[in-house]
């Protein structure tokens, strides 16, 4: 097999609904998302994807929907002022953890057509959480 993997820095802001530690209140993150590809075989280039092709998509994506923008869980108490004020919001059926966020991207670039195995999410730069999935197992 053959992969490349591609990181994209953003910042994002978030909370964690029903978390006992510091994460229960609004703060923000700069952080890195690294999206792997795979394939068996590569393209007449001789490449798995061109690095420049799935890194336009991925910040596209990123730009106008997460980064600078605050993730919350729809049932997040503090929606309905953010809006009222009149500041962005990405809603997500899910806490917005890096975990949940990973796994967010991972389906965007799948929707698109990459060959996407994993996409790990670097919170900090000694945090990061990653969701993978083989998507030749895919019915
Ligand atoms: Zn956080």
């Amino acid at each position: 097999m053959y992969s490349i993997s591609k990181e994209i820095h953003f910042c994002y802001g978030h909370r964690l609904l029903n978390h006992q530690g510091k994460c229960r209140h609004l703060h923000g993150h700069n952080a890195r998302a690294v999206i792997r590809l795979e394939t068996e075989y590569l393209d007449e280039l001789g490449m798995v994807c061109d690095f420049a092709d799935i890194g336009r998509f991925v910040k596209d994506w990123l730009n106008s929907e997460i980064d600078h923008n605050m993730l919350l869980h729809k049932d997040d108490p503090v929606l309905s002022l953010l809006r009222e004020s009149g500041e962005r919001v990405y809603v997500m059926d899910t806490n917005p953890t890096a975990e949940n966020i990973a796994h967010l991207i991972f389906e965007e670039v799948r929707k698109a057509g990459f060959p996407v195995v994993e996409v790990a999410l670097y919170e900090t730069e000694s945090a990061f959480a990653s969701y993978r999935r083989d998507m030749r197992h895919d019915a």
